[in-house]
């Protein structure tokens, strides 16, 4: 398993994607960031994985995730998958409720 990292726009389309090289960690790269801000009109959330960890933003999410946008966290389990979403603004990470479609 690898860490994945998805721009999502409307209607769930994937705007820009990347991988890293293991499971451990998403290096931060200028790829990315310059896809972020060529992409920053587009973007409805950004989403990555923590294989083998949990849907809780690690200490570099916390310091490095865009501000301003949804975040969509998958913690890959062996088990399951769990999923928390997440809205980064000026108090930093706040959790956000996510509801099951009837
Ligand atoms: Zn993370």
């Amino acid at each position: 398993m690898r860490e994945v990292f998805f721009v999502i726009g409307r209607g769930g389309a994937v705007l820009w994607s990347d991988a890293g090289d293991s499971a451990a960690a998403l290096p931060d790269t200028r790829e990315r960031w310059d896809a972020i801000w060529r992409l920053r009109g587009e973007i409805e959330e950004l989403a990555h994985s923590h294989p083998g960890g949990t849907a809780f933003p690690s200490a570099a999410d916390a310091r490095s995730l865009w501000r301003g946008c949804l975040h969509l966290i998958a913690g890959l389990q062996r088990e399951h998958t769990l999923l928390a979403a997440w809205w980064h603004g000026a108090g930093g990470l706040l959790p956000l409720p996510i509801a099951e479609q009837p």
